[in-house]
């Protein structure tokens, strides 16, 4: 089934897969269905929120009952969606169909897909260091594995969250101490949530940007509860002082933000591991938090899945996909897709 392509490379005769890429996206067609597709289809699975993987104008969707209100509210309250539990069964056209943890956001998915004995999984995005907000990643045993690739470098090596809070923390308390505002950078699903589950109340008021709080709002249909107060046009921004205020990236150089001088600003992203990222940003500090797997995570991923065949998605595919032939003598290859490879996905 394989053809050894340029040495590294596989090419795969996808007529009879279970999964392939279309111009449509990810498609099932023993199922006549599609995973996280770009291009309006009749049936999408989502493994999650983020805007890259859950777009506009499908006829109908099928997501972790989590995801449901972030579509609503992303989407409009319209849409046609059937929420499902973590392990819950689906069958469409004969293929089997759960949906098991990634640990990447609240709601995010693997999907499994199980037909005539065999097995793929799409993770979607995922991490495996568990963020004490979203459901820790499973690991789910394959014959297929479809992985994201974003930091799919051995230079990229995240510190432990736990770490990376108390760090936030800290540096929150000096701020305050020294009469600035703290405002955190972070993409309003995922990364927000994550700051304000872990940010110390004792230490001051939490005020957040409109997207942030639409956000916490939709997931409160669902049981979660963030602290933090929504800043509006009535907010008297004097009496915002030594607060710590979580924002999106696309807030930076807004006249929203000079409204909340003084202030010392700090981004939050993988990518802040990077030696000039912080500079080039034009923020005070950076944070290594991301909801990604690092190498590490990578590589232990793809091997307890025990898949003998990986496919790579957005991020660094190349380099990736060359590393699991060679290292791990496996058949992977890249997939195409239009994910994002940014980490900075707003909702
Ligand atoms: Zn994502
Ligand atoms: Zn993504």
């Amino acid at each position: 089934m394989f053809v050894v392509k340029s040495g590294f490379l596989y090419e795969f005769d996808f007529s009879m897969s279970l999964l392939t890429v279309n111009d449509n996206g990810l498609f099932c067609k023993q199922g006549d269905f599609y995973i996280d597709p770009w291009r309006p289809v009749k049936t999408a699975i989502i493994t999650h929120g983020h805007s890259d993987h859950m777009r506009a104008g499908m006829g109908n969707y099928i997501c972790h009952q989590h995801t449901v209100p972030l579509l609503k509210l992303r989407l409009g309250g319209d849409q046609v969606v059937q929420g499902v539990a973590y392990g819950e069964r689906l069958a469409l056209n004969g293929v089997e169909i759960s949906f098991h943890p990634a640990g990447h956001i609240i709601g995010s998915a693997q999907i499994r897909l199980s037909y005539q004995e065999e097995v793929w999984v799409c993770s979607g995005d995922y991490k495996l260091m568990a963020d004490g907000v979203s459901t820790p990643f499973e690991t789910v045993e394959c014959d297929h594995f479809i992985t994201e690739s974003t930091f799919g470098l051995p230079i990229y090596h995240f510190p432990p969250l736990v770490d990376v809070y108390s760090d936030i923390n800290r540096w929150w308390r000096v701020n305050a101490a020294e009469g600035y505002n703290t405002v955190l950078l972070g993409y309003a699903l995922g990364k927000a949530q994550n700051i304000l589950a872990h940010a110390d109340q004792s230490l001051g008021s939490i005020y957040l940007h409109g997207a942030v709080a639409n956000v916490n709002q939709a997931l409160s249909e669902v049981g979660y509860s963030f602290p933090g107060e929504r800043i509006t046009l009535d907010t008297v921004r004097s009496s915002i002082q030594g607060a710590l205020i979580v924002a999106p990236p696309s807030a930076l150089d807004t006249p929203w933000l000079r409204s909340l001088k003084p202030y010392r600003i700090a981004m939050c992203s993988g990518w802040m591991q990077l030696r000039g990222a912080r500079r080039r940003r034009g923020v005070d500090r950076g944070f290594v938090l991301s909801d990604h797997a690092d190498w590490t995570q990578l590589n232990s991923a793809i091997a307890k899945t025990q898949a003998k065949h990986v496919y790579v998605t957005h991020g660094y595919e190349q380099p990736f996909t060359r590393w699991m032939n060679e290292a791990h003598g496996l058949e992977a290859q890249i997939f195409k897709t239009l994910y994002s490879d940014q980490e900075e996905e707003e909702i």
